[in-house]
Formats: C-alpha cells, structure tokens, sequence
C-alpha cells in the first residue's frame, strides 16, 4: 500500500477538520444545495493540485470529470493567479472531460486509468457525481438500476485513487427528505450507497456573504465538527 498523501483546500479551518487535507486513495464527498459552492471547491482543488507539496499541493494533473458543463477555466486563471501560478500551465496540467449522460460518465471514469498513464493525475474531480443518475433515473422502478450503477461508478472512483495513490473528490447535490422531521432534512443523493463508498463527507451550506459552513460528517476515525470557509475572487479562503 502507497503512503496516504494530503491535498489542501487552501483554507486552514477545513483543512484542520478533514485531518489535515483531503486524503488520496479515499473519497471525499462535498454535498449541499445548488450554490452552497461545491464547483468552487472543486476549481480550487484542481488548482492546488497542481502545487508542489510543500505548498499543500500534489504536484499533479488533474482530471474533471464535468457532469454539468460547469468547469470555467476564467475561474481557475483567477485562481491561480491569486497563488502566484502561471494560469496558462496551471491550464495545462487541468483536463476536462464533459459526461453526456450516466453511462458516459461512469465510461469516463473506466477510462480514466489510460489518462493517468499519459499525464501525472493524482486528482481526479466528478462534479456532480449524481446529476445525470438523478435524472435519467427517476420512480421507485429504476431505483435498483440506479444504485447498482452509482455503486459500480463509486468503485471505480476508488480503484483509480488506490492504482494511482489519487485523491478522489465528488460532489453531490441534497434532496428534501420528508421522512425526516428532526434535524436538517436535508439528505444527499444516492443514500447509502455513496454513504457507504465516501470515506470523508461534507455537507456545505450558506452563511452571510460569502461565508460557507462545512460540516464533516460519517468520518470513521475524526470527530465531526464544522468549519467556516469564505468564497472569494481569489478562491477559497478561511
Ligand atoms: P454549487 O456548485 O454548489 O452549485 P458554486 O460552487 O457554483 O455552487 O458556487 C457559486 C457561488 O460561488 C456564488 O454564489 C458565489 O458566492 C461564489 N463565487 C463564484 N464565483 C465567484 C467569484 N469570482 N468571486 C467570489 N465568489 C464567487
Ligand atoms: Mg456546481
């Protein structure tokens, strides 16, 4: 087994909670409502990715995986200017691929491993992991199907992040659950299955301004706990 590597977020306080940054060959989910600023995340990490480790990086490529045509390189130039990179080889080292459907998606993710044989990828980013399965998969009839792929594409996910010592990054959207009544009603897509397969889960919600709560969730050996991050032009910041 390859010695677990850290990828950081750029903010201390998330970083802190997580154990000191996201983890390779595991899966770290990041679940909240539309706008709650999971692509931003998303865009951040594949940015400091391609970092050296001392700055918190993996000194890698990265993969994204793009459900909903949501990349924009605009955004990681500014990025990865507010770091000092130079945007055009940060570029370089970020390859998108746009999924179509579900069963494009999880073909990518089959894929993926001949990517990581041409270019150094030790970040591989599904946003959003569930947006396609949700659509094309609806009633309780396709329920089954939809499980049963999502656990296969989940599967996947790990195998390439245990191969390539990669770190693994999804995001999820959440659902009104009615049957909870105490609480937050609000549960991420996919259950148990992406429950189950995801070793560290976040869920993000508003705060004022650009102010972000996460809180860790599940995690099998952190306490849970919450951190607030603030999205910025520069990026993610405490
Ligand atoms: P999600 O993917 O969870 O739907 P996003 O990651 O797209 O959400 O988050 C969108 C939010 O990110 C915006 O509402 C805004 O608060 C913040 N954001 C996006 N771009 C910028 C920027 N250039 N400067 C500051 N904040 C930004
Ligand atoms: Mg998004």
């Amino acid at each position: 087994r390859k010695e677990v590597r850290k990828l950081s977020t750029g903010a201390q306080g998330l970083d802190n909670l997580i154990g000191g940054g996201l983890e390779t060959q595991s899966i770290t989910e990041f679940f909240g409502e539309f706008g709650s600023g999971k692509t931003q995340i998303m865009l951040q990490l594949a940015v400091n990715a391609t970092m050296p480790e001392e700055q918190g990086g993996l000194n890698s490529d990265v993969l994204i995986i793009d459900t909903e045509n949501t990349f924009r390189p605009e955004r990681v130039i500014q990025m990865a200017k507010a770091k000092n990179l130079d945007p055009d080889e940060t570029l370089k080292r970020i390859h998108v691929a746009r999924a179509y459907n579900a069963h494009h998606q999880i073909l990518l993710a089959e894929k993926a491993s001949d990517i990581a044989k041409e270019f150094p990828i030790k970040l591989l980013i599904v946003d959003s992991l569930t947006s396609h399965f949700r659509s094309e998969y609806v009633g309780r009839g396709s329920l089954a199907e939809r499980q049963q792929l999502l656990n296969k594409h989940m599967h996947d996910l790990l195998k390439f992040g245990t191969i390539f010592n990669a770190v693994i990054a999804v995001t999820n959207q959440v659902s009104a659950n009615p049957a909870v009544f105490f609480g937050d009603p609000m549960t991420p897509i996919g259950g148990n299955i992406v429950g189950h397969t995801a070793t560290f889960r976040l869920y993000l919600r508003k705060a004022k301004a650009g102010k972000r709560i996460a809180r860790l969730i599940d995690s099998p050996y952190l306490p849970e706990g919450e951190a607030v991050i603030t999205l910025t032009e520069d990026g993610i910041i405490d």
